[in-house]
């Protein structure tokens, strides 16, 4: 199993989708209840937990908030479980502002880090705020020269009007710090913000840059080089491999996150909403998975099985009106039947061994939900 382990629910930045957007958010149909700013519960308590799960291996994603807020829990946690041998893998997700205050050694011990980047420097410093886009490069290119050699994801949040392939482009190949590794998530169905915008018209862009996406992967397989695209590569690992799915995120089936008052939800989206709280510490990780099930209209959707319902918060909890929530779901449509598109040629590469099966593997459930 992997456990997000929040940290803090703090942040250094306020980003225009989700700080941003709180603050005009009207009252929510959820109840939240006000989570502690640091956790609450003590590392023993944490290792007798994760010494319960019998999914071995276990492996946490420090998150926040903003992760790195609280450096002090991120050291203890590394130091102790790792002498107590309760997690194979530690990974990190972070705004990337504060990475160059962790020490290398612990940096290095992550598997995969995954830094929320936008694109260029103006659609993240507008997104973000200003000087962001310059601090991260900035930490980024120190941890490289600090031998990091895990998994470096940017991870981008998408809205209009923000030029997607203009920005994916850039972040796979620019002279600052290019990126191997991308996952996008678009921001929809999450706030009750579908009147205030013009997602409508810029889905359909985004739809045919995702034609445009799909086509340059290929072209890039065609020389032998898969990048690792994520929504593109997990669908395509199902496609080529008959691999099946629940939710892709994992989130209630595989994926837990532990909040700093030591309760369990299914997402760290859910934190403080008490009527989606699956647990606790003392819980036992068996009794946690398939509390919370996606509904329809996904379970009757004839993509059910490749895309796994999307999104477990916005499945159970839709704030947008139909309309949107069609737009959202034809474009997920219309991603998968791009990729079928150009399956038969992806296999007859693997068949000329000019890419390999392996160039499609990923650990399930590292943070990218796979479908955007
Ligand atoms: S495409 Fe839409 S309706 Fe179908 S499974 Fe995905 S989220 Fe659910
Ligand atoms: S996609 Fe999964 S992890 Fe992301 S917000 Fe939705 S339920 Fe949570």
């Amino acid at each position: 199993m992997i456990y997000h382990v929040i940290t803090t629910p703090e942040c250094n930045l306020c980003c225009e989708y989700c700080c941003g957007k709180s603050f005009s958010e009207p009252e929510s149909k959820l109840v939240f209840e006000t989570v502690p700013t640091t956790p609450q519960y003590s590392q023993k308590e944490l290792a007798d937990f994760l010494k319960k799960d019998l999914d071995k291996p276990v492996s946490l994603i420090f998150y926040g908030g903003e992760p790195l807020l609280n450096i002090d829990f991120i050291k203890q946690t590394i130091d102790y479980q790792k002498q107590q041998n309760t997690v194979e893998n530690f990974f990190l997700q972070t705004n990337g502002m504060l990475l160059d205050e962790l020490p290398k050694e612990y940096v290095n011990s992550f598997h995969t880090i995954l830094v929320s980047i936008d694109g260029n420097q103006k659609t993240t410093n507008t997104n973000r705020g200003l000087g962001t886009y310059e601090k991260i490069v900035s930490n980024l290119k120190k941890i490289s020269s600090n031998d990091f050699n895990g998994e470096l994801i940017a991870r981008m949040t998408i809205e209009e009007p923000t030029n997607f392939f203009d920005d994916i482009s850039f972040l796979l190949n620019n002279k600052d710090f290019s990126f191997s590794s991308i996952h996008w998530q678009l921001d929809a169905n999450m706030w009750h913000d579908y009147k205030k915008r013009d997602f409508s018209n810029w889905i359909k862009q985004y739809n045919s840059d995702i034609t445009r996406l799909v086509d340059y992967w290929l072209s890039e397989m065609r020389k032998g080089r898969v990048l690792r695209l994520y929504p593109f590569m997990g669908i395509m690992n199902s496609l080529l491999f008959k691999k099946n799915y629940f939710l892709r995120c994992g989130s209630g089936i595989g994926n837990f996150t532990i909040l700093p008052n030591g309760k369990i939800s299914a997402c760290p989206i859910m934190s403080g909403v008490r009527e989606y709280y699956l647990g606790d510490l003392n819980s036992d990780p068996k009794n946690l998975p398939f509390k919370l099930k996606i509904k329809e209209p996904c379970v009757s959707c004839e993509e059910y099985a490749l895309c796994g319902g999307r999104c477990l918060y916005s499945n159970l909890n839709p704030v947008w009106p139909k309309k949107g929530i069609n737009e959202i779901c034809d474009s997920v449509k219309y991603l998968i039947n791009e990729l079928k598109r150009i399956e038969p040629e992806i296999q007859e590469l693997l068949d000329k061994k000019i890419i390999s099966k392996k160039d499609f593997d990923f650990l399930k459930y590292n943070c990218c939900e796979i479908i955007p």
